[in-house]
């Protein structure tokens, strides 16, 4: 038999949605064990929402949509929801995609800038689907390693020190998954320096721009000076609106580019599901205080997480700007990431993500979602106290 796809072959599966299925698989199967692998919202999608996806397929958007892209009052309710909310300025009949998920929004993003051999920087940790993206479309990912000691701060000059003639792109994520850092305004800026003086395309990934916690203000790239026109947006209602399983999210940039990624999507997934854009609609332009009760639940996960978890000797755990993920270290362990992971898995029941998945910056760590309920969490505090000392 012929050699099966080369590129496929070096990329392996992606580490959070494994873990995952194995930690459900094993629950299924009967095994005590808390999931705390997966980013996923422990809440339901909001009535409305629901109601407004029934109503949709009973009324018959149950064919191909038109335009493909999206249908027009969801286009023109995504480019509303960015002027409004994050100072980005978009036509929604040439600039908006609405995509199965924002993974594939990133997908279109990347595949409508990138040419084989081009270099796409990415601030590391990152999620551990940036490498492989960047490889499927052609390009090489090149990491700008970020500080735990300092809190992840980004600076022009970290991203400085990785640029090249090949250099093309750089993607950035705020918040952050799985650092938790949300990025200040001087740090947007000078991400945003760098991209206008290295001539840099900029993938901007939001989609837990609504999941910040005491009050921290969200900067969108492509509202910098200069920078609407070299950065293409991605977001979606999976974390902010409990919709994972949905697959909705949305790619907004600069006309050129968009033409590009409409190519991409026409010739691959031709659209989203024509029903789960009018659920869009319900979502943005419906009540958004449902979004904050569910924000400032995870709000108090976390109070709860990172004083029950700084409490147990040997394990130190930061504090987090938004999103909802926690990466405690366990300083006197001598396990690295994958086998401090199993080990919690065997000795305690609780499935973490190792930190190796998403960068050499977060060995040591593991990764635990708090989008899970209270009850779980503190169930996995008092195991996770009761073994420490054997990690
Ligand atoms: N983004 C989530 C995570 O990091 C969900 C799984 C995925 O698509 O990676 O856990």
């Amino acid at each position: 038999m012929k050699e099966l796809s080369r590129l496929l072959s070096q990329i392996p599966p992606s580490a959070t949605l494994a873990i995952n299925d194995k930690a459900k698989a094993m629950q299924a199967a009967g095994h005590d064990v808390i999931a705390l692998a997966g980013g996923e919202p422990d809440f339901d999608t909001p009535a409305h929402i629901v109601a407004a996806a029934f109503t949709a397929i009973e009324a018959g958007y149950t064919h191909y949509p038109a335009p493909t892209k999206g249908i027009t009052p969801t286009l023109e309710a995504i480019a509303e929801k960015m002027a409004k909310e994050n100072n980005v300025h978009v036509n929604p009949k040439t600039d908006v995609i609405v995509t199965p998920g924002s993974k594939w929004a990133l997908i279109l993003a990347l595949s409508a800038v990138i040419n084989p051999g081009d270099e796409v920087l990415y601030l590391s940790p990152a999620w551990v689907s940036y490498p492989p993206m960047i490889q499927i479309c052609g390009g090489i990912p090149i990491p700008v390693d970020l500080d735990p000691e300092d809190n992840y701060t980004v600076t022009a000059a970290k991203i400085r020190a990785r640029l090249t003639p090949k250099s093309k792109a750089i993607m950035v994520n705020s918040p952050c998954n799985p650092t938790g850092r949300v990025l200040t305004q001087a740090e947007v800026q000078a991400i945003a320096e760098v991209a206008i003086g290295a001539d840099l395309y900029v993938v901007t990934d939001e989609v837990y721009e609504k999941l910040r916690f005491d009050g921290r203000p969200h900067y969108s790239l492509a509202a910098e000076p200069g920078m609407a026109e070299r950065t293409l947006t991605t977001n979606g209602l999976s974390k902010s609106y409990a919709m994972t399983g949905w697959r909705m999210g949305w790619v907004v940039g600069p006309t050129p580019a968009m033409k590009l990624a409409a190519i991409m999507h026409s010739q691959t997934v031709t659209s989203a599901a024509t029903f789960t854009m009018k659920a869009a609609i319900a979502a943005l332009r419906g009540p958004q205080d449902i979004i904050q009760e569910m924000c400032q639940s995870y709000q108090d996960r976390r109070d709860y997480m990172v004083q029950a978890l700084n409490e147990i000797p040997g394990v130190h755990c930061p504090s987090i700007d938004g999103a909802f993920y926690l990466m405690p270290s366990f300083p006197n362990s001598q396990k690295n990431s994958v086998q401090l992971a199993d080990a919690l898995l065997e000795k305690a029941g609780i499935a973490g993500t190792p930190g190796i998945e998403f960068g050499a910056t977060a060995e040591n760590r593991v990764r635990f979602s708090i989008a899970t309920a209270m009850n779980d969490l503190e169930r996995a505090v008092e195991r996770i106290a009761k073994i420490a000392h054997e990690l």
